[in-house]
């Protein structure tokens, strides 16, 4: 029987990695819910254009192509960016519609939410959409009937489920690599790739795959993160928001801890996303990686979310 290398060269570049952009705009974000909520998006200038421009850029420059989850609101808004996004050679996938926690929905409102995305985004770019991640990566064990509703809409594979301990979201016992998840018992499974994360000890394993901690942490944390992914054979997904790239951005009325998580970083995090981008490795869209990653979540067994 041949065996898998188990400790395969840090630059050996066998494992898949994905650079994963949310793209949202800076006035979308959850901490700003309470007071510049959807009522009032309209009253803050849009910058998610130029933000996206950027980063195409970014990928362009290092010859890196990704996944991009657009969010349904900024695609109506913004109808010729999802073309554009697709043109340069990337991913589309969903990341909903009005940016709702699961939390706030139901299965029907989801429903709604994420099929008006799907279909948005599959005219805008003549593409079917095979991925989706929810807003603050709110797919947890009380939001479980999430799953079924991705099925229904023929969905492929889900990214948002965070194997982390956090008081918004965060499933601290969901598997570290590639897996099916069900909703509940019985339920039908779909392919979860959830964002990289760093094991620390056997039980605490650290968010080091972007977003707020990519910024208020040096770049050595989500660099252990990759080389023991690396190492481990696991798949390195990360995810960033255009908004994090742009230091110029309005400042909105948020908690103090809002801000800091908000505001920390934002001139810094290009140059850093550089540098993870120049790495020696595979950086692919999901889509393009759907069999391995079905591969692997195959050798592991199926994980329920709903916890009886
Ligand atoms: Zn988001």
């Amino acid at each position: 029987m041949i065996q898998r290398p188990s400790n395969p060269t840090p630059e050996s570049e066998g494992n898949v990695h994905c650079v994963s952009i949310d793209v949202e705009d800076y006035f979308h974000i959850e901490s700003a819910y309470q007071t510049v909520g959807p009522s009032r998006w309209h009253e803050w200038p849009s910058r998610v254009e130029r933000n996206v421009d950027l980063l195409l850029k970014l990928f362009n420059d290092r010859g890196q192509r990704g996944t991009f989850f657009i969010l349904g609101h900024v695609a109506r808004e913004h109808p010729h960016l999802a073309p554009r996004i697709a043109d340069a050679g990337h991913e589309i996938a969903s990341h909903g519609f009005m940016h709702d926690r699961l939390h706030r929905l139901n299965p029907d409102s989801f429903k709604q939410d994420l099929g008006d995305s799907l279909k948005l985004l599959s005219d805008q770019t003549g593409r079917k959409i095979l991925g989706y991640r929810a807003p603050t990566f709110s797919v947890t064990p009380q939001t479980s009937w999430a799953i079924d509703v991705m099925l229904e809409l023929g969905l492929e594979y889900d990214a948002s489920i965070f194997p982390v301990r956090h008081p918004l979201y965060g499933v601290p016992d969901a598997p570290v690599q590639p897996f099916f998840v069900r909703g509940k018992p019985d339920g039908p499974t779909i392919l979860e790739v959830p964002p990289l994360t760093w094991r620390i000890s056997e039980s605490k394993n650290l968010a080091v795959a972007g977003g707020g901690y990519f910024r208020l942490l040096p770049l050595g944390l989500m660099k252990r993160g990759l080389n023991q992914a690396q190492r481990e054979g696991r798949p390195s997904i990360l995810y960033f928001h255009p908004w994090e790239f742009d230091p110029e951005q309005p400042r909105m009325p948020l908690s103090l801890t809002g801000r800091l998580r908000t505001y920390t970083g934002l001139k810094t995090a290009a140059r850093k996303l550089d540098s993870i981008m120049q790495r020696p490795a595979r950086w692919t869209p999901i889509a393009e990686a759907l069999d391995e990653l079905r591969k692997l979540a195959a050798s592991q067994a199926v994980y329920t979310l709903e916890h009886v």
